[in-house]
């Protein structure tokens, strides 16, 4: 059993990420398995070293030990590179000039989850992959289905949520959907476990996980948020549950452990 704890260090260390932090090590124990620290800093211009290093010394200071190294998206381009070759020789990737204000535009909004699909505007253009396009992998209609541990039997098909799924954007960042499935493939971890925001992006992972050659796939489970509100999930810019300023404020590590146990659900 491999599992992983993947941050964006885009903010500091949060309760929401603790309570993460808890189902992941705890499923780790559960199933005498290991876990990877991996810095999902593939948006390189929201990342901060600060916060990545903030992020390492809270989950050392709260307890949570990974196994091995440290890893790094923004050491991984050749990677990604490398396994989008796979994808462009099957002629499945193309680029794409389309901004985000356009697609949200033309797009048609899910009213469920809040997202727009893209409607592939640009798949027959025949524009060149290079810098300063976007680049989509084509999703061919279909349903994905995986059984989450939590939630049970789910089915997503990506053409309908999302339409054909951008891999790397404009400014040449690997996006979070492409360098996620790849990292998962490539580390050959066997629990996917994070939180209920990310389940609509299950399928999409699962889709081009396939295309990408993986056979076996995953196991899921999507946890509940810690809500602040009914409706408000936690953000790492929330002061009020940073774990920088719960320790500054004098809180013992037993003692944020504890409140983000009760947070667990
Ligand atoms: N990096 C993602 C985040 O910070 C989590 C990735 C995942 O668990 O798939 O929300």
């Amino acid at each position: 059993m491999l599992t992983r704890f993947a941050p964006a260090p885009t903010g500091y260390l949060h309760l929401g990420h603790v309570v993460n932090a808890l189902h992941v090590w705890g499923a780790a124990r559960e199933r005498d398995g290991r876990v990877i620290l991996r810095i999902e800093d593939h948006d390189r211009q929201r990342s901060r070293l600060e916060y990545e290093t903030s992020i390492i010394e809270d989950l050392a200071w709260l307890g949570f030990k990974h196994d091995g190294e440290v890893i790094r998206q923004r050491d991984r381009h050749h990677i990604y590179h490398g396994a989008l070759q796979r994808l462009i020789d099957r002629e499945l990737v193309y680029g794409c000039t389309c901004t985000r204000a356009e697609i949200q535009g033309a797009g048609i909004g899910d009213q469920g989850s809040g997202e727009t699909r893209y409607l592939n505007t640009c798949r027959d253009k025949g524009i060149p992959l290079g810098d300063g396009v976007g680049w989509r992998v084509i999703m061919a209609p279909g349903v994905e289905r995986f059984f989450d541990e939590i939630l049970g039997p789910q089915e997503q098909d990506p053409s309908e949520q999302c339409g054909d799924l951008l891999v790397r954007d404009r400014m040449g960042n690997w996006t979070y959907q492409y360098a996620v499935t790849v990292d998962d493939h490539v580390q050959r971890i066997t629990d996917v476990i994070r939180g209920q925001d990310l389940l609509s992006s299950t399928g999409r992972q699962i889709r081009l996980a396939k295309l990408l050659g993986r056979q076996e796939m995953p196991r899921f489970r999507h946890h509940a948020l810690v809500m602040k509100s009914a409706a408000q999930k936690l953000s790492k810019s929330d002061h009020d549950t940073g774990v920088r300023d719960l320790r500054t404020a004098g809180w013992t590590a037993e003692k944020v452990l504890e409140k983000a146990a009760t947070l667990m659900g």
